[in-house]
């Protein structure tokens, strides 16, 4: 039986681990701090339709996969909700246009939906939405994995994927060398760095993102309501590429280059408020003043949430690929290595589907690494 190890805990890594152990493997998870303690834990679990053909594709399997873990009982907080896309601008309002036509989404009147400002120019319901409680999802993926009799182990950083000659020979971690036959590696921001340890450069760069927790509204608020301005997978791609040494000599690695409405409940009725994108070079949190325009934001688009307490705030890093589609499958030059990441600002909506088909070994050519990496190793 080939041993596998998948390294990080977050959505990725449980649902590669997940499918991996359904189709018999003997599967260990590592995990260097919890189970959703990366982006997984901590975005917005929001599951829009959006106008990209794949990212639909990709979302529809992911509700679908949500849908199968709550019927055994497992908890991902999965619920429908429209979308009411708005533009404050002609450019936005040109934005929401477009992507209301891709999307047969129906014109509402501003002036007629309680939440928005009296000014705002365009507004839009897409319906057939969802979101998840992202932590919930999470944990559920971890619990369906174990289940099946993958073993997870928390508190445990991998310190480097070890490599005999041309092939994956298991990893490294505190408690010394774990062998195996398969390493995938899902580990988020660590991806690139995990890979360069092993001799394989791959172009990722990473964008944080930050969120707002307020309490409960007042009165119903019945949407996930989002600015027109958040770019699409490719767009996106291009602001987020890392600082050059001039820029970050310049003192401009961690300022925010993207602020983008996007504002939802949580099962309990608490607001989460996002988002943003900020270059991210390290772990402790840059851009903290991000959330001031996030807030200011909000209230620009929803003048009456400007009482709500807010309970809480924090950030989470996003991994990016330069034509901002994921990292998914074998490593060229190294047998039995793969990896399953990039999964930028999309991964509660690409990740199940994608990463089960990784542990299938379905073919996804257009997220094949060998697009980035040509062969190993200097
Ligand atoms: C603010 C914000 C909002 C977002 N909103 C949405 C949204 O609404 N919808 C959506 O679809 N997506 C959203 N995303 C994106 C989504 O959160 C990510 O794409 C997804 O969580 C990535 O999952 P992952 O498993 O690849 O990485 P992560 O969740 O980062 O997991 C990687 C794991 O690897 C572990 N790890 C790292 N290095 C090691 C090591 N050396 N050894 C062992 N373990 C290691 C980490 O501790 C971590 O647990 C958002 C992201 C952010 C930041």
């Amino acid at each position: 039986m080939t041993r596998t190890i998948v390294v990080g805990g977050g959505l990725a890594g449980c649902t590669t681990a997940r499918y991996l152990a359904e189709t018999g493997e003997d599967v260990t998870l590592v995990e260097r701090k919890g189970i959703g303690a990366g982006a997984s834990g901590r975005n917005g679990g929001w599951l829009l339709r959006r106008p990209d053909a794949w990212l639909n594709r990709r979302r529809a399997e992911a509700v679908a996969i949500y849908t199968e873990l709550e019927a055994a009982g497992l908890d991902c907080g999965l619920r429908e909700v429209p979308l009411l896309l708005v533009g404050l601008d002609e450019s936005e309002r040109t934005h929401a246009e477009a992507y209301a036509s891709a999307v047969q989404a129906s014109r509402v009147l501003p002036a007629e939906e309680p939440w928005l400002a009296d000014d705002v120019e365009a507004a839009f319901f897409v319906d057939g939405c969802h979101s998840v409680e992202p932590m919930a999802a999470t944990s559920a993926m971890a619990e369906a994995a174990r289940r099946l009799g993958a073993e997870l182990l928390s508190g445990e950083e991998v310190k480097r994927v070890a490599v005999d000659g041309d092939r994956v020979v298991g990893v490294v971690t505190d408690a010394g060398q774990i062998g195996a036959d398969r390493v995938v590696v899902a580990a988020g921001p660590m991806v690139g760095p995990l890979l360069a340890r092993a001799g394989v450069h791959v172009p990722t760069s990473v964008v944080r993102g930050w969120l707002i927790q307020t309490d409960p509204a007042p009165e119903p608020f019945p949407y996930v309501i989002e600015q027109a301005v958040w770019p699409d997978q490719r767009a996106m791609a291009a602001i987020s590429s890392s600082p050059t040494l001039a820029d970050v000599a310049a003192g401009e690695s961690g300022g925010s280059r993207l602020i983008s409405l996007l504002m939802g409940t949580r099962p309990g009725g608490s607001l989460v408020i996002g988002t943003s994108l900020n270059a991210s070079l390290r772990d402790d949190p840059e851009g903290v003043s991000t959330t001031h325009e996030i807030a200011a934001r909000a209230i620009r688009i929803s003048p009456r949430l400007a009482g709500l307490r807010v309970v809480a705030s924090w950030s989470g890093r996003r991994t990016m690929l330069p034509d901002g589609f994921p990292l998914v499958g074998k490593v060229p030059g190294i047998a039995g290595l793969e990896v399953a990441g990039g999964f930028s600002s999309v991964g509660m909506v690409t990740i199940p589907g994608v990463c089960r088909a990784l542990a299938r070994g379905e073919s996804q050519l257009e997220l094949d690494p060998a697009r980035f990496v040509d062969s190993r190793r200097a």
